[in-house]
């Protein structure tokens, strides 16, 4: 067994949505820099998950998420020739501002910025012990044939499920129902046009009948299953308790998704006229809403979400309808006008550490509030902020809570980021104008 030896400053355990731009940021910014991830490439959901379709950087026609997150975000949009939508607008349907990208584009244009700012990369690698040491952390982690001892100033948990954590034995919450998980895919084989809604939907009822569909292969099932073969099936599944929050939750889970998709392939296959249908792509993991949260030094409550609370130290801005998906669907509910939630640096904080940080989806927050905080774009702008503050503490050696909110304001705009207008009411004065 190959045993390696790294002494750096800031660590970043997961490189998906957050961890890739929090590594990207801390290295920009000098410090060496190392991305631990466990599996393959970069982009956590975006990618591997197949969400490609990260949102939201607008709000009431203003940008209000750059940075490093828009920088791949766009770069990937044209590499692929893709477009943006019009964000001049607030649209009727937030999801008009999600931006489709080429998932496997984006994967590999993150990974060339890593390479390019100089972080160090540790694919299919896994910390098993974190201990704290009178400089920052001791990371132990094992990979193929190899372990690895990461000393590291300042540390970054970007797992999603707030898994580093969890290994430090730091209190996280976490919900027993929790919210279905998709398995993204798309089938085609089929004209669509030449299909008769009537007869698909009489044999869709009746599959749901004789249990040949399960409850959540159709994500809506009170609507028609035509619309679901309109768009080949794509985020329209959904896969009860899903949890990722062991290897075994996560096993049992793309196990269901990948069962429900077969059920689907064959019913689909079926019907007159899709005796051809095929799965055009599916993901190597059904995608997860949600696992576990931080309990922070602050916590995002539903009221601070919607009431676009400015805190004092606000690093970024979050805008998404709270977004909570059930047994029977999800019924998004929008933000008031003009209202733009902002994103502590307390609740990226583990309550009493020292010299560590969360970014993404686990962010300290209540669920509701956090069914809208976990979109990419505010991850992203959370990944952003954690490597600046991450760096900053490291060159100051000093830990994240001490560090000035006005130097990491700077640092986040000198690398393009937006951050919260502390005069917030005169922002959304111009946002309600311009609209
Ligand atoms: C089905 C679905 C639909 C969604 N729809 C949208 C949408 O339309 N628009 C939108 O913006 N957002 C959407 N989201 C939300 C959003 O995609 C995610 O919440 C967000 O991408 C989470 O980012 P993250 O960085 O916190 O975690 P992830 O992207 O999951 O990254 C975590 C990374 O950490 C790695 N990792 C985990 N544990 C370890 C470990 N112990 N050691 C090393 N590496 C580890 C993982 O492999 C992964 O790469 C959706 C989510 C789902 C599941």
């Amino acid at each position: 067994m190959e045993h390696v030896t790294d002494n750096i400053d800031v660590l970043v355990i997961g490189g998906g949505t957050a961890g890739t731009i929090a590594a990207v940021q801390a290295s920009r910014l000098g410090e060496r820099t190392a991305l631990v991830e466990s599996g393959s490439q970069l982009g956590g959901v975006t990618t591997t998950g197949g969400v490609s379709f990260p949102g939201l950087f607008h709000a009431w026609g203003q940008q209000i998420v750059a940075g490093i997150g828009w920088e791949l975000v766009t770069n990937a949009v044209a590499l692929d020739s893709g477009q943006l939508p019009d964000f001049s607008v607030q649209p009727p349907r937030h999801w008009w501002h999600q931006i489709r990208i080429n998932g496997p584009v984006y994967a590999a244009l993150a990974e060339e910025a890593c390479l390019q700012s100089g972080v160090q990369l540790h694919f299919y690698e896994i910390p098993t012990e974190v201990s704290e040491t009178e400089k920052g952390w001791k990371v132990e982690t094992v990979g193929k044939s190899m372990r690895r001892t990461i000393m590291t100033k300042q540390l970054i948990d970007c797992t999603g499920g707030a898994n580093i954590v969890g290994v430090i034995g730091l209190p996280r919450l976490r919900e027993e129902e929790t919210q279905p998980g998709t398995l993204i895919f798309k089938l085609g084989g089929y004209d669509i046009e030449s299909l008769d809604d009537e007869i698909i939907q009489a044999h869709f009822l009746a599959a749901i009948e004789d249990s040949r569909l399960q409850h959540g292969d159709v994500s809506n099932p009170r609507g028609r299953f035509i619309h679901f073969l309109r768009n080949g099936g794509e985020n329209a599944q959904h896969v009860f308790e899903a949890d990722a929050s062991t290897s075994d939750r996560h096993t049992k889970t793309n196990i269901a998704g990948r069962q429900s998709l077969l059920r689907i392939l064959r019913f689909v296959r079926s019907l007159p006229g899709c005796e051809n249908a095929c799965v055009l792509k599916a993901q190597p993991e059904t995608a997860v809403r949600e696992t576990y949260r931080i309990v922070g030094e602050v916590q995002i409550t539903h009221r601070d979400y919607t009431s676009g609370r400015i805190f004092d130290d606000a690093i970024s801005y979050s805008f998404y309808p709270i977004d909570l998906h059930d047994h029977d669907g999800v019924k998004p509910k929008p933000l008031s006008e003009g209202i733009i939630a902002t994103v502590p640096l307390r609740a990226l904080i583990p309550k009493e550490s020292r010299n560590l940080l969360v970014a993404g989806r686990s962010v300290s927050s209540d669920r509701l509030a956090n069914s809208a905080l976990r979109v990419q774009a505010s991850c992203m702008a959370m990944g952003q902020a954690a490597g600046a503050a991450a760096a900053l503490s490291a060159r100051l050696e000093t830990t994240p809570g001490q560090v000035s909110v006005t130097a990491l304001h700077e640092l986040l705009i000198q690398h393009g980021a937006i951050v919260p207008s502390l005069d917030m009411k005169k922002f959304r004065d111009k946002a309600i104008k311009k609209k």
